[in-house]
């Protein structure tokens, strides 16, 4: 390994969403001269969102790329340092905790904040892997733009399906909303929205079967999990939004997980099983996953932190 430093920061944070940066915040305010690590998606989640209408603090609403940006400024203003690096290995046998980048740099610190997020979920359909950023996406906001003006497609369920369809049917004559149920997981007023634009269909009981095309997106074939009916929708994107997977493998076998690979903290704490390693965010709760609330376990990381660090003579 090459660009070993003998510095042992303070704190680490992994990760720049809404958590990341709000331990940043604290962590910068505590004097712990908190460094991030971005990795690969700096901004988090939030940069392939449009409208955040549900963060307090903003009453007409901000689109999430420039929430991002007002947090990362705000992290900075205090000293925060952040780096665009990827974290791609821990060794937590502790009590300095030592971190290594895709790039082969050795980082040591004292304390680590896992704040590194969820991503989104494939289906896992050869095709659509042929056809990734072909037309086949996760993310409405960053490549509907390229097919406005013709039909396309988002599979899932919940809110987010629902928010991609509903950003979809502004620039797009028709979408179709390929539901795996009878029902979706969405949240009423999300799903209330989508039945009340006219040009969202929504297909219940309906799976891909297969998305068609070899170089770009020319249609769609979906079966219904009831009737066993096959049938092609003529769409040229398909938008896949069903759900998450966390961002933790280069702490498996160091940090406590759920079978699902989020990390477990401990009690109403943002401690993990390794002292001095604390996680916020997504990367550790599959329930609430909003903002306000990453942000918020974020702040009890940062916090968490400054004590173990206080407690162990650091500060
Ligand atoms: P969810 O896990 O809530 O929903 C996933 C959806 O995808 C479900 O409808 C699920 O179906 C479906 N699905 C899962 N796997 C497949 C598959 N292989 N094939 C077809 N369909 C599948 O994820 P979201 O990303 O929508 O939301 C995550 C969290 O973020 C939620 O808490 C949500 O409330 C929140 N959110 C809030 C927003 C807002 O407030 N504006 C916007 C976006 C997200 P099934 O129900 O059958 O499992």
């Amino acid at each position: 390994m090459e660009g070993k430093s003998n510095e042992v920061l303070k704190c680490v944070i992994l990760g720049a969403g809404p958590a990341g940066y709000t331990a940043a915040i604290y962590a910068a305010r505590a004097n712990l001269e908190p460094v991030i690590y971005t990795g690969p998606e700096p901004g988090g989640q939030l940069t392939t969102t449009t409208d955040v209408e549900n963060y307090p603090g903003y009453p007409e609403g901000v689109q999430g790329p420039q929430m991002m940006e007002d947090f990362r400024k705000q992290a900075e203003r205090f000293g925060t340092k952040v780096v665009y690096e990827v974290i791609e290995k821990v060794d937590f046998t502790g009590p300095v905790h030592k971190l290594w980048t895709t790039s082969g740099k050795e980082i040591q610190a004292h304390a680590v904040i896992i704040a590194t997020g969820a991503s989104a979920k494939w289906l896992g359909l050869p095709s659509e892997e042929r056809l990734k950023n072909k037309g086949v996406s996760a993310c409405a906001v960053c490549d509907g733009f390229f097919f406005r003006g013709k039909e396309m497609a988002v599979v899932g369920g919940g809110d987010s399906a629902c928010e991609e369809a509903l950003y979809l049917s502004k620039i797009s004559p028709k979408v179709h909303m390929l539901v795996r149920r009878d029902e979706m997981r969405a949240s009423k007023i999300m799903q209330q929205r989508v039945f009340n634009t006219p040009n969202i269909e929504v297909h219940w009981n309906t799976v891909v079967d297969e998305i068609l095309g070899d170089d770009q997106v020319e249609g769609v074939r979906v079966l219904n999990r009831q009737t066993g009916e096959k049938t092609v929708l003529p769409v040229h994107a398909v938008f896949i939004a069903i759900g998450h997977t966390p961002n933790t493998a280069p702490f498996k076998g160091w940090i406590d997980m759920d079978e699902q690979g989020y990390i477990v903290t401990k009690g109403k704490s943002t401690h993990t099983n390794v002292k001095g390693v604390f996680a916020a965010g997504d990367c550790q709760d599959k329930i609430y996953r909003q903002a306000v609330t990453a942000a918020g376990s974020g702040c009890m990381a940062a916090l968490d932190a400054e004590r173990y660090l206080s407690e162990e003579g650091i500060i």
